[in-house]
């Protein structure tokens, strides 16, 4: 079986641009605009002779009730109950937000591996970066660049370990 790699975070911290560098697509819309991606989108991609699935979702609201943000949150949901391992994805820029702690709430009773990925690392002290979400209680963050690629080959083969 295909292992199930699906991406989760608050809108515009770069999930769709580790979608396109894990799958090498441009199939995931990458935008400034928070939000774009409104339903799940599926890619492949290999590590060495390793095939993986990778699901990108939409930024999503854990306790949306209704409208779009609520669609978000089912789609996400859906996503959630079909991986093997959730990369929950921040924003290393922009620090840790209120939104991010309600995803990690939802992703503490996740009973499959969470990978905290803060994003949007380059040129920053990786240490310092990731002791700001070492808080939200999802073991060592792994900080990364999805623009640049740094970091990303070592998150694999973190995930390949749990596999
Ligand atoms: P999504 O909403 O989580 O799918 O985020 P996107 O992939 O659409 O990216 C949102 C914005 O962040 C875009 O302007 C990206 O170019 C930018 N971005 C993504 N990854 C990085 C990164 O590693 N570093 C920096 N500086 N910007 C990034
Ligand atoms: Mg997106």
């Amino acid at each position: 079986m295909i292992p199930t790699l699906v991406l989760v975070g608050r809108p515009n911290v770069g999930k769709s641009t580790l979608f396109n560098r894990l799958t090498k697509t441009r199939d995931a819309l990458v935008a400034d605009q928070p939000g774009l991606t409104r339903d799940r989108h599926y890619g492949v991609g290999r590590l060495g002779s390793r095939d993986y699935l990778v699901v990108d979702t939409a930024g999503f609201d854990p306790v949306a009730k209704d409208g779009i943000m609520h669609e978000m949150a089912r789609q996400a949901e859906q996503a959630i109950a079909e991986a093997d391992v959730l990369l929950f994805m921040v924003d290393g820029r922009s620090g840790l937000t209120p939104h991010d702690q309600e995803i990690a709430n939802r992703l503490r009773r996740v009973d499959r591996p969470v990978f905290l990925v803060v994003n949007k690392g380059e040129g920053a002290n990786r240490a310092v970066l990731g002791a700001e979400f070492h808080a939200l209680g999802l073991g060592a963050p792994l900080v990364i660049s999805a623009a640049h690629g740094d970091g990303v080959h070592p998150l694999l083969d973190e995930i390949f370990e749990v596999l």
